[in-house]
C-alpha cells in the first residue's frame, strides 16, 4: 500500500450540526456513508461502515482516525463508542 495524504480531519472535528439526516452522512467526514471516505477515496474499494452500539454509524476508516485522535466517544452522541457486532 502506498502512503495515502490524508486530509487534516481537525476542522471537522468540530463538527457542527447541519440538520441533515445522520443515518446516512458519516459527521466526521461529512460524507454519505454509501460513498467511500476520504481515507479510502478510491472508487471500488469496500469502505464499510461502522456501527456503534449507540446506533449511530460511521466509516470504518473515519472511525479509527477519530478513536486514535479523540477518546472513545460517539462523535454524534459522545456515548461511550463500542462496534456493535
Ligand atoms: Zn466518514
Ligand atoms: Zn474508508
Ligand atoms: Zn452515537
Amino acid at each position: 500500500m502506498p502512503k495515502v495524504t490524508v486530509k487534516k480531519i481537525h476542522a471537522v472535528a468540530k463538527w457542527r450540526w447541519v440538520g441533515s439526516s445522520s443515518d446516512t452522512v458519516c459527521v466526521i467526514c461529512n460524507n454519505a456513508l454509501e460513498n467511500t471516505c476520504p481515507i479510502c477515496f478510491r472508487p471500488g474499494i469496500d469502505c464499510s461502515p461502522a456501527f456503534g452500539q449507540c446506533g449511530h454509524h460511521f466509516h470504518l476508516h473515519c472511525m479509527e482516525k477519530w478513536m486514535s485522535e479523540n477518546k472513545l466517544t460517539c462523535p454524534c452522541c459522545r456515548a461511550e463508542w463500542s462496534y456493535k457486532t
